[in-house]
C-alpha cells in the first residue's frame, strides 16, 4: 500500500455540494497549494466565490488540470471516464470520508446498514453528549466528517456511512463499527446486489481483532475481524434481544422503549445497535437507558402526520427501499391502506406482496413506478393508480375508516417528483392537512 503523503501541490475536488466544500475546506487549513472544485452540472451548489470553481467541467478540464489529489464527493462514480481523467497523471483518489478521516484526531463510531443509518448516528450522538462526551453526528447524516475535522473540538464522530462512500475508501478505520442490516437497495448505481454489499463489508476492512463490530445477529459478513456485539429483535441468539417492548440481555430487561417512539421492532434494533457501540465506549448501562427513552427520532421515519376520525396518517417518506417499507408495514397493529410509489430504481416488488397482503386492506400507488407497482399489487389487494402525492392522499381518504392507518411509505426514492424526501415528506404532511381542513369545513356546513 503506498504511504499517505502529509501534503499535496494541487488538489481537485470533485462535486460542488457539501462534502465537497467542506474537503476543500480542510484541504486548505492543512495548507495544501492550489485547490480547485470542479462539477459536471451547472449549479455553484454549496461552493459560492471561497475556491475557483469550474462548472459544467469536461474530461478535458480534468487532464489539463494535473492534480496530484483528487478528493471525490460520494454522489460521484469513481469509475467513469469523468473520474478517471482527473487521474490521468497518476494523482491519488480518494473519496471525502477517507479525506476526512486522516485528518480526524477523535473517536470515530461508523455506523452502516440498509436502513436506520440516520436513526441509528443520532441516537448513538445523543448518548454520548447525554454521558457528558463531545460528540458530533455527522457523514451521510448532512454533515461532512471533513467539516467536524475542519472545526475540531468534538471528539467523538457519530458517522453514518453509506456504501457510497465506502467505495472510495483506503485506510478508513472506525473505532466501533456498526452493521444494522442489509437488504437489496440502489440497483440505479450498482450493477449486482453482490456489488453494493461489497462496498458496504468495507466498512470492516481495515479492523483488527482487538476492536468491537456490532452487527445484527445473523447476518453473513464474510473475512470480519473484530470482535462481535450482536443483537436481534426477533430472536434471542444475539446479546441484546427485544421481548415486550423492552429491550433485554439474558432474559433481563435493560431499557424500556414502551411508550417511546422507539417502540417497533426496527427502532429496537437501532437501539439495540447504539446501546452496544456506546457501552464499548464506556458509558454506563443506566445512563444509557435514560438517554434513548428521551430520544426523539428524526422527522420523516415513520411520524405521526395527523390523527382524526379514528384514522392515523403516518409519514415515512424516508422509506425508500422496500426493506424500510417492510419494516413500516410490520411496525403497524392496524389495518392499513398504504401509500406507495416514486422513482423507478429497479427494485423487485414480488418479495413484499405477502406482507402486503398480510398487513394492508388497500394500497395507492403513485409517481414513476405507478404502472409497474400496480401490476404488482393489484392481483393481491385492491389497488388505486395515481399520479400526485396529493390525489394519493384523497384517494386513501375515501377508503379509510376508523381505527385504520394511512401509512406513506413510499419504498423507493423520491426524485422522479420531488429533490428529495423532506420535500416528499413536506407534501404528504401538507396534502393530508389540507384534506382534513376541507373535510371538517364540509362536515360542520353539512351538520
Ligand atoms: P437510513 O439513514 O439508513 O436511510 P433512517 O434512519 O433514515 O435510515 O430510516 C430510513 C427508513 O428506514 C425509514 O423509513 C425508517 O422508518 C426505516 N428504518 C429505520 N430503521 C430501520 C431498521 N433498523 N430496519 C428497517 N427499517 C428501518
Amino acid at each position: 500500500m503506498p504511504e499517505t503523503r502529509t501534503s499535496y501541490r494541487k488538489v481537485a475536488v470533485l462535486g460542488a455540494g457539501r462534502s465537497g466544500l467542506a474537503a476543500a475546506r480542510l484541504a486548505r487549513s492543512l495548507g495544501y497549494g492550489q485547490i480547485q472544485i470542479f462539477d459536471g452540472g451547472s449549479h455553484a451548489g454549496d461552493v459560492s466565490g471561497e475556491f475557483p470553481l469550474t462548472l459544467s467541467a469536461t474530461e478535458e478540464d480534468g487532464r489539463a488540470y494535473g492534480a496530484d489529489l483528487v478528493i471525490l464527493s460520494p454522489g460521484i462514480k469513481s469509475d467513469i471516464a469523468w473520474t478517471q481523467a482527473f487521474v490521468s497523471h497518476g494523482a491519488e483518489l480518494i473519496g471525502e470520508t477517507e479525506f476526512a478521516c486522516r485528518h480526524f484526531n477523535g473517536v470515530i463510531i461508523g455506523i452502516t446498514g440498509t436502513n436506520g443509518k440516520t436513526t441509528t448516528t443520532g441516537l448513538v450522538a445523543h448518548i454520548l453528549t447525554r454521558a457528558g462526551l463531545n460528540a458530533r453526528p455527522c457523514g451521510n447524516y448532512g454533515i461532512p466528517l471533513s467539516q467536524v475535522a475542519f472545526e475540531g473540538g468534538a471528539p467523538y464522530a457519530a458517522l453514518e456511512v453509506s456504501s457510497f462512500q465506502m467505495e472510495t475508501i483506503r485506510d478508513f478505520r472506525p473505532d466501533v463499527a456498526v452493521w444494522l442490516n442489509f437488504a437489496p437497495d440502489h440497483m440505479d448505481r450498482y450493477r449486482t446486489v453482490e456489488e453494493y454489499f461489497r462496498a458496504k463489508l468495507r466498512i470492516f476492512e481495515n479492523m483488527d481483532g482487538s476492536q468491537a463490530a456490532v452487527v445484527r445477529e445473523g447476518e453473513n459478513l464474510p473475512g470480519v475481524r473484530p470482535r462481535l456485539l450482536t443483537f436481534h429483535s426477533q430472536n434471542e441468539r444475539g446479546l441484546l434481544s427485544y421481548r415486550a417492548g423492552w429491550i433485554c440481555e439474558d432474559g433481563r430487561r435493560l431499557i424500556d422503549l414502551n411508550g417511546t417512539p422507539l417502540a417497533s421492532a426496527h427502532n429496537a434494533e437501532n437501539a439495540m445497535a447504539a446501546a452496544l457501540a456506546c457501552r464499548e465506549l464506556g458509558v454506563d448501562a443506566s445512563l444509557i437507558a435514560d438517554a434513548v427513552r428521551s430520544f426523539v427520532p428524526p422527522a420523516h421515519r415513520c411520524e405521526i402526520a395527523a390523527e382524526m376520525d379514528g384514522v392515523l396518517w403516518l409519514n415515512d417518506s424516508k422509506s425508500t427501499n422496500l426493506h424500510s417499507m417492510a419494516a413500516a408495514l410490520r411496525a403497524q397493529t392496524r389495518p392499513v391502506i398504504l401509500i406507495a410509489g416514486g422513482k423507478d430504481k429497479g427494485l423487485d416488488y414480488a418479495p413484499i406482496l405477502p406482507l402486503l397482503r398480510e398487513k394492508a386492506k388497500a394500497c395507492i400507488v403513485f409517481g414513476q413506478i405507478a404502472r409497474q407497482l400496480f401490476e404488482a399489487v393489484s392481483p393481491v389487494l385492491p389497488t388505486r393508480q395515481v399520479v400526485t402525492v396529493e390525489e394519493a392522499v384523497m384517494a386513501a381518504a375515501a377508503w379509510a375508516s376508523s381505527g385504520d392507518v394511512v401509512l406513506f411509505s413510499p419504498g423507493t426514492s423520491s426524485f422522479d417528483q420531488f429533490t428529495g424526501y423532506v420535500q416528499r415528506g413536506e407534501c404528504f404532511r401538507a396534502s393530508v392537512k389540507r384534506y382534513l381542513k376541507s373535510s371538517t369545513i364540509h362536515t360542520s356546513h353539512g351538520q
